[in-house]
């Protein structure tokens, strides 16, 4: 009886700590509760909890080389399709010349392509959880 009392009485104390809970859908803070207001499936982690921030960390690096394959893949196929088209519409006109570099026609074209996909990955490519995590302090300390 007194062992449960003191159990609840804890929980209780925690449930009423209004310290703010981070819903990993959103990015966002939230006022305590079990569960994200906006996404109900969501519950809510305390980003002091070592842990979750390296659960973030994670969830960031995931995404931020999910964000690099896909920009540098697809230029860098992109890149390849049009190296591929150019090479051959030059070959029409100067044939011989071109022929001699094909690789580094087509080879170019898709490094080319994969180096401007990585520019443009690191301009889109936002850390979501960065101020919750050392990556974040990280980067405001350098
Ligand atoms: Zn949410």
């Amino acid at each position: 009886m007194m062992l449960y009392s003191g159990a609840s009485n804890g929980d209780i104390c925690r449930m009423n700590n209004d310290k703010q809970l981070l819903c990993i859908e959103c990015a966002k803070l939230h006022n305590p509760a079990q569960m994200c207001p906006v996404h109900p499936e969501e519950p809510l982690l305390d980003p002091d909890d070592d842990d979750v921030r390296f659960e973030l960390m994670n969830l960031d690096d995931r995404a931020r080389s999910r964000t690099y394959t896909r920009w540098m893949i697809g230029l860098g196929g992109l890149g390849l399709v049009l190296a591929t088209a150019g090479y051959f519409l030059f070959k029409i006109y100067v044939n011989g010349v071109i022929e001699a570099f094909w690789a580094e026609t087509i080879g170019g074209g898709v490094v080319g392509g994969g180096f401007i996909g990585f520019l443009v990955a690191r301009k889109t490519y936002k850390q979501r959880f960065g101020q919750w995590t050392m990556d974040g302090q990280k980067n405001e300390s350098v």
